[in-house]
């Protein structure tokens, strides 16, 4: 029966760590501070925003949500990540997608100031964790999955790592986090073009799974012993839960569980990971906006 990751206990690890940096900087001066640009009222959007906005709050950073109406204009849009990127007091600025269909969110991603962009998405940032350069952010789920290796002793040297699904938000940053020198793991990383994935699942000693397609992964599909981190979050109505519907993952839990060797659940896995991951990129952000001030600050004593 596999060991269950508890991702919550572990965000809890680091968020309190987070919270005593932050009572550090506040010491100093500086509080950190995220901004996060929500557009329209899609609903599971809100609830994320909520969310972020309550472990800002929680690990003593300040936090601000912005509500811009759907049929805000791109100018509008581009105005207001102008004013975040001027901000002195605001640290992080994550704009919550999906943007509104007659947005594509991809130059807007752009416009955020790449030291402010905690979610990694700018391409600098994309380029800078790609090659390594401690500069960059990397984007939260894929920082908090390797938390979750690192924090529960899950050997990646020289083993074999497979990542099902290919985006930009979770897979292709995770690739080259586990290749990279440190964790040195083998990646194999296959995707909905791949014919069959199974013999490649079960070849993983590592298997990352982030589709978002209930059910993908059986207990067929996976290795004796092997880590399963499932990355899926997708509602299916659940009449019997009160808010009409519960959060499932992409691997059949119940049955995986007594092949794997440690398994993340759904929910209470990954997810918690993300928002804890953020919290740490924007503390990140702040402490290196603080250290760029006081050296302004020297240098400007010294010319006087
Ligand atoms: P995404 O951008 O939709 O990527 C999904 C990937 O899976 C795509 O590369 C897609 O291929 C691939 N795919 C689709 N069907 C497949 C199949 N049958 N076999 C293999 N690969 C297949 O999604 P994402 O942002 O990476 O998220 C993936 C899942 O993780 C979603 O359920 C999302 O809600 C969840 N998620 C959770 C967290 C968290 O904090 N827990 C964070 C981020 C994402 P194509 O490229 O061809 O479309």
């Amino acid at each position: 029966m596999a060991r269950i990751i508890s991702g919550t206990e572990i965000s809890r690890t680091i968020r309190a760590e987070v919270a005593a940096e932050v009572a550090l900087l506040r010491g100093e001066g500086t509080v950190p501070g995220l901004a996060v640009v929500l557009v329209g009222a899609d609903p599971a959007s809100e609830v994320y925003v909520r969310m972020k906005a309550k472990a800002c709050r929680e690990a003593g950073m300040q936090d601000r949500t912005l509500k811009l109406p759907a049929e805000v204009t791109a100018d509008e849009l581009f105005g207001v990540i102008d004013g975040l990127n001027a901000d002195p007091g605001i640290h992080g600025i994550l704009l919550q997608l999906p943007l509104p269909a007659h947005l594509n969110p991809k130059p807007f991603l752009e416009r955020i100031h790449p030291a402010k962009d905690v979610d990694g998405f700018h391409p600098l940032n994309v380029g800078r964790a790609f090659i390594g350069d401690p500069r960059g952010f990397v984007p939260a789920t894929p920082a908090g999955i390797m938390e979750i290796l690192r924090r529960e002793a899950i050997p990646t040297h020289g083993r074999h790592a497979v990542i099902v699904g290919r985006s930009l938000i979770v897979s292709k940053p995770l690739m080259s986090l586990l290749m990279a020198p440190g964790p040195n793991a083998g990646v194999t990383l296959v995707h909905r073009h791949t014919p069959d994935i199974a013999p490649h699942t079960r070849m993983a000693d590592i298997l990352v799974v982030a589709v978002g397609k209930p059910g993908l992964i059986t207990a067929d599909m996976v290795k004796p012993g092997a880590t399963v981190i499932d990355v899926g979050t997708t509602r299916v109505a659940d009449e019997a839960d009160p808010r009409g519907y519960r959060i499932v993952g992409d691997v059949d839990f119940d049955a995986v569980s007594e092949v794997a060797g440690a398994i993340t659940p759904v929910p209470g896995g990954v997810g918690p990971m993300t928002i804890t991951m953020l919290l740490r990129n924007t503390v990140d952000a702040a402490k290196r906006a603080h250290t760029r001030e006081r050296r302004g600050g020297a240098r400007r004593s010294t010319r006087r």
